[in-house]
């Protein structure tokens, strides 16, 4: 068996996470005990909330302390097993973290069938990200048929679910997003009815004339200025899905100052936050759903793959810069 290379979390970073931040070793690639499987890591995922890990507190029961494999995602490979319901060429979406290769117990493993969709997209539009577009939209945005919805990162891994399944259920679909390109690719690829470069000028003013009639739901991916700008818009008894704050994650603090919450008293808004983990039950639902949208043609997603596993920490850093166009993944093997 080749030997195992791993990607490690060096220290906490200082802002921007840089490649420093990280470090690796090769070590032996463990053998599999009774009860265990051996995976070789195809697909690695990189998501933003990994940022927060690297602070050095737990979050969603995962702790990292320096020295250790980097969390994460994956799609890998079943090679040795001695597990009962595992066999060697299995392809299992699971948590291998940044590493070639891991052992498993099957707790938390799921098979996959690259007959049904492509591995990576276990990660992405099939996989963790597309859920919390899927259930944040669908069950806590509740969007109507003719209700605006607002979305910021519009064409990432979340945003891109969010507003494909809005336009999907009747909706009108409003992107914000962080380039002239990004907001091509929302309008003409992925249906959006209209998409705002956040680079561009005024956003408030901005969201005004993509929205006319007010923002029924605004799906928060980002936080601060584009938080503040959509709660400037709000229509009557609009709901705001707080999702993501990447805005925040690389800064050492919280920001001292949020939005102006004014507006969501005379708007009679709802203001609701969304942990994915709530909504694991709904995976086989939204895998239902838009697995058939994306075999009809009516759903589309953009992968944005770092090539190696060497090169994941910088791949994570463009992510963290926001430089990323698509769901972040790492190809560390083929199969
Ligand atoms: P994306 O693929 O959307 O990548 C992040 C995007 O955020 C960037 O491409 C960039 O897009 C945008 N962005 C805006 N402002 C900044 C900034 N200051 N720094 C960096 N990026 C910025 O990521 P995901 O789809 O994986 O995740 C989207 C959000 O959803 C994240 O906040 C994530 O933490 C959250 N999330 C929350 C979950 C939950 O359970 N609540 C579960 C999964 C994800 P642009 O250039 O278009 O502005």
């Amino acid at each position: 068996m080749p030997l195992n290379r791993r990607i490690l979390f060096a220290r906490v970073p200082q802002g921007l996470p840089v490649p420093g931040d990280f470090g690796q070793d090769t070590v032996e690639t463990p053998s599999p005990g009774a009860g265990q499987f051996l995976s070789r890591t195809l697909w690695l995922s990189l998501d933003p909330y990994l940022r927060n890990i690297m602070k050095g507190h737990a979050l969603y029961g995962v702790a990292l302390r320096p020295g250790a494999p980097m969390h994460g995602e994956t799609v890998s490979q079943v090679v040795e097993s001695q597990h009962p319901q595992f066999v060697p060429g299995d392809f299992v979406v699971g948590k291998n973290g940044w590493q070639e290769y891991a052992l498993s117990d099957g707790q938390g493993v799921r098979k996959v069938d690259p007959a049904v969709a492509p591995l990576s997209t276990w990660l992405g539009v099939l996989g963790m990200p597309g859920l919390t577009g899927y259930a944040g939209l669908v069950y806590l945005g509740e969007p109507h048929p003719g209700q605006t919805v607002l979305v910021s990162a519009a064409t990432g891994a979340v945003g891109g679910t969010v507003g494909q399944v809005a336009r999907l259920m009747g909706s009108r679909a409003v992107g914000i997003a962080g380039s002239d390109e990004k907001c091509r690719y929302a309008v003409d690829e992925l249906g959006f009815d209209a998409c705002i470069n956040h680079r561009a000028g005024d956003l408030r003013s901005a969201i005004r004339q993509a929205c006319p009639d007010g923002v029924d739901v605004y799906f928060d991916n980002v936080g601060g200025d584009a938080l503040a700008a959509a709660i400037g818009n709000l229509a009557l008894h609009a709901r705001i899905v707080l999702c993501g704050m990447i805005e925040a994650y690389s800064m050492d603090a919280p920001p001292v100052h949020g939005p102006f919450l004014g507006p969501v008293v005379g708007a009679r808004a709802t203001i609701k936050g969304l942990v994915v983990y709530d909504h694991l039950h709904r995976m086989a639902e939204m895998q239902k759903v838009i697995g058939r949208w994306i075999r009809e043609g009516r759903f589309r997603y953009r992968e944005d793959v770092t090539d190696g596993l060497g090169n994941a920490p910088e791949g994570f850093c463009r992510l963290m810069r926001g430089e990323n166009f698509g769901k972040s993944l790492v190809r560390v093997a083929v199969a």
